[in-house]
């Protein structure tokens, strides 16, 4: 899959995918990152993005044109494109919703800056998305978290067995890590992570990931239809 990020800041951007997992997936071709200025779609001397809001009021807002001609540049470019326009007033981005777009083939993303983007730009754009309620100064940040979530569930970026583990992926939180030493100032790794026992060890991430969930996800836990499994580790 092809991810491409629009923005007015394409070195605040670069970062998405210079480290760690994402990064090692760019390399070995399993997903493409394209990060677009949206000034080199802008045709004056200065390179203008922005205007001043009509109708008066603080601040400024985003010219159309940059994001029509970039959308056509990608369209032309790379073909179909589900285009997202990163936004506080958007569906709030949850895991499942990062799994879908991740079987798109073009992603285009679009980040705001100012007051905002001229409405008119929102006749290219397939979804709105948020990434919290709260504001940002800029899209980028939230493109980033898009990026990354999303990459997440490209085939072969993270090791299968290790993304439905994590929390949310089965609609539970992940239970708790340990690795060495067995002691550490007076706090000691579980016995039973030590037993070499799988079963048992299996039975204990599901009971804290439950116990977790329960506390901290009771909307998640109170929803949940129980496994054979869970009831077992529930009750044991
Ligand atoms: N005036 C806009 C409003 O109140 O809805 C906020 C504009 S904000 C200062 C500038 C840009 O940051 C937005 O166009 C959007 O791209 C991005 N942004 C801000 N908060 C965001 C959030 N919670 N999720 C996703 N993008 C956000």
């Amino acid at each position: 899959m092809r991810i491409i990020i629009a923005t007015i800041f394409p070195n605040f951007v670069r970062v998405v995918k210079e480290y760690g997992v994402i990064a090692q997936a760019v390399e070995e071709g399993k997903i493409e990152i394209e990060i677009m200025n949206l000034r080199d779609f802008a045709h004056d001397r200065h390179r203008t993005v922005d205007d001043y809001p009509y109708g008066g009021g603080p601040g400024m807002v985003m010219k159309p044109e940059p994001f029509f001609e970039l959308h056509d540049h990608c369209k032309q470019q790379f073909g179909d494109l589900y285009t997202i326009l990163t936004s506080p007033q958007g569906i709030t981005l949850n895991n499942k919703l990062a799994m879908e777009l991740s079987k798109k083939k073009n992603l285009l993303i679009f980040c705001g800056r100012y007051e905002g983007i001229d409405e008119r730009v929102k006749s290219l754009v397939d979804l709105e998305i948020s990434i919290g309620d709260y504001v940002l100064s800029g899209g980028e940040l939230a493109a980033m978290v898009i990026c990354d979530a999303v990459s997440r569930f490209v085939p072969g970026v993270v090791e299968d067995e290790s993304v439905k583990r994590d929390s949310f992926y089965n609609d539970l939180l992940d239970h708790p890590q340990y690795t060495r030493p067995v002691e550490y100032r007076g706090l000691r790794v579980p016995e039973v992570l030590l037993s070499g026992n799988h079963e048992m060890v299996e039975l204990w991430r599901t009971a804290e990931s439950l116990k977790l969930t329960a506390l901290r996800r009771p909307d998640l836990f109170l929803a949940r239809q129980f496994s054979v499994e869970e009831k077992k580790a529930l009750i044991h």
